[in-house]
This record gives C-alpha cells, structure tokens and sequence, in this order.
C-alpha cells in the first residue's frame, strides 16, 4: 500500500525514545535515541509513505515547554503549505501529550492529519509499545480518512480526539486513553476505521494565531484538597496571567479560598479534580470565575493561555471555554 504521500515525522523525545537497562519497564533515559534511530527500529513505516524525520526536541515531555509548542505549531503551519505533505506525525513523551495535542488543535491551520503517538514502554523493555504505536500513528497520518478530524492520537490501536485524550495510569499500556468520551476509530493492518467526529470546533476554525506570538501567556493551576493553604492562591495570581482552580467535585472549595477568589483580578478558571463530568456557570461559587466546561484542569490550562492573547474580558474567555 506504498502511496508517493510524504509523511513528515516531528520527534520530541519521551519514553518512546526511552533507552534502559535490557528488559526493564522503569528507570530508563527518555528521548535518548536519535530520530533517526527511532525511525530505522520501525523499517515497516517505509512501505506506507516516503518519510521525512526532523527532531523538534529530545526532552522528558515534563520539560516540554509554551516555546516547543510554538515551534510545533509553526514547523506544521509552514511545513503543511507542501503540497506533497499528507500529513504530520509527532513522537512525545506521554506525561503532557494530551497538553500538547490540545495546544495544537487549536491552533494549527491543516485539515492534514496530525498524529501525536508515543509509549508506556521504553524501547528496551520486553515487549515495547513504541512501534507498533509509531507504525499506527504512520498509518493514520496517510489516510485520507484522519483528515478534518482535528489533531489526533494514536496510542496502543486506538484514534482519540485531541480533546478528549488523557493519560489516566501512571503503567498501564492503555493509559492514555479516550476518558470519558472513548475513541474515534481504530487502526487494524494498517487500515484506519472512523466511527465518530468530535463537534467541538478545532484547527483551520479556530480563532487562535500563534504565527506571531515568541511567549505565551503563563497560567498555573492550584489544586484544592481538605487544609489547602488559600495564600497559594495570592502567590498564583502574583505569578501568572490567568489561574486554573481545580476544585473538588464540581469545582468546589473552601470558604477560605472563596474569600481569596473573590478579590483575583486575574481571569480565574474552575475545573474539577474528579476527572470527569462538567462544571456549568450555576456551579460558580464566585461570580468573577470561569467555568471549564468539561476540560481536566491540564487542558483547561492550555486554552485560557491560548484565549488570553485574545483577550482577559471575563465573558469572552467563559464563550472560548463553550466552544473549543
Ligand atoms: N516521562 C515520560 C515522558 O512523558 C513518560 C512517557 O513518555 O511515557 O516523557
């Protein structure tokens, strides 16, 4: 099924290009073999597409960083231009993948496929993940049938939305999943299965232009439990442009941190630490506050940086938070 489609492979680092002791599945060097060695473990990959590697980054994907994200986002906008490009492949690290898949629905202009894939297992571990995930991912990226979708991710058979994806194991094989919302398709033999679309509105649509931008806004994101000490709020919101509250079932806190909330002049988004569900604007302890719809607290981050070089009008931002 060789096509003359060229398919471009953007490396990062992360456990897929994990090098250890033989055999073990712990206490490896993430982003340790070239792109090239990556590429050459999976010689099948040539028999789908012509392929071009370019290393981004070789890091942990813990050090990914707004300023890889920026040079992602570009080296697909301009790379995308190339008529002979079918479509984008990205190798990460699977910590932030669900960060960095976001960050780039929203804001790359293709209806090309981009796949984002990586592993649980570094490459000398019995039996590794990373190729079959990156011969998948290869796959997906060439298929006329990835395209329009959004950015995806392939990961262990499955096609997740960049949305919805997530990592919810810290070793399980299947860990970065569909959550909630499940897969979009399925690779089998090389052969791509669609079965939903996501209805949220993503890449060519979206309002987000980062062609310009050298530094995103900075968000953190303060995590509430029972004693949460509220001045980590005033230090948050001394420190960023924005705040992600992740709150305790729908977005809930204490009456000491309300009382801080309350005078944030910072836009200030609540999510929830459940993993799950939604939080409405009727769930908003304080009237200054941002609902994040259904985003984990990680993807809501991502989009209140993105929504803040547009704007820090309060309304504007709760609108993107309903649409993206
Ligand atoms: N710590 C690694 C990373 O995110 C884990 C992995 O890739 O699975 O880079």
């Amino acid at each position: 099924m060789k096509t003359d489609k060229k398919i471009v492979i953007l490396t990062t680092g992360g456990t897929i290009a994990g090098v250890g002791e033989e055999g073990r599945t712990v206490g490896y060097a993430p982003g340790a073999l070239s792109a090239e060695e990556l590429i050459s473990a999976v010689p099948q990959i040539k028999n789908i597409a012509k392929i071009e590697v370019r290393e981004i980054c070789s890091v942990n994907s813990d050090d990914i960083s707004g300023k890889i994200w920026l040079k992602l986002a570009g080296t697909i906008n301009s790379m995308s231009e190339d008529k002979d490009t079918a479509g984008f492949v990205i190798t990460h690290g699977t910590d932030t993948l669900e960060e960095t898949a976001y960050f780039l629905n929203m804001t790359v202009k293709t209806d090309k496929p981009v796949v984002l894939t990586g592993s649980m297992r570094p490459s000398t571990s019995v039996s590794a993940d990373g190729s079959m995930n990156l011969y998948q991912a290869v796959c997906t990226a060439a298929s006329d049938r990835a395209k329009g979708l959004g950015v995806l991710v392939v990961f262990g058979d499955n096609i997740f939305s960049a949305r919805t994806v997530v990592k919810n194991s810290t070793y399980r094989l299947n860990a970065v999943c569909g959550g909630e919302y499940g897969t979009l398709g399925v690779v089998r033999d090389g052969e791509v299965f669609i079965y939903q679309k996501p209805v949220k509105v993503h890449t060519v649509d979206t309002e987000f232009d980062v062609s310009d931008i050298d530094v995103l806004p900075r968000v953190n994101i303060v995590y509430f439990a029972v004693d949460s000490d509220p001045a980590l709020l005033e230090f948050a919101a001394g420190h960023s442009d924005g705040i992600v509250i992740a709150g305790a079932g729908a977005g809930e806190f204490s009456m000491d941190f309300k009382n801080i909330i309350e005078n944030i002049k910072i836009p200030v988004v609540i999510s929830s630490r459940t993993g799950g569900g939604i939080i409405v604007k009727d769930n908003l302890i304080c009237k200054n506050t941002i609902a994040a719809d259904d985003m984990s607290p990680q993807k809501a981050a991502v989009l209140l940086r993105l929504g803040l070089t547009k704007t820090n009008e309060k309304n504007a931002l709760q609108a993107m938070f309903f649409k993206y």
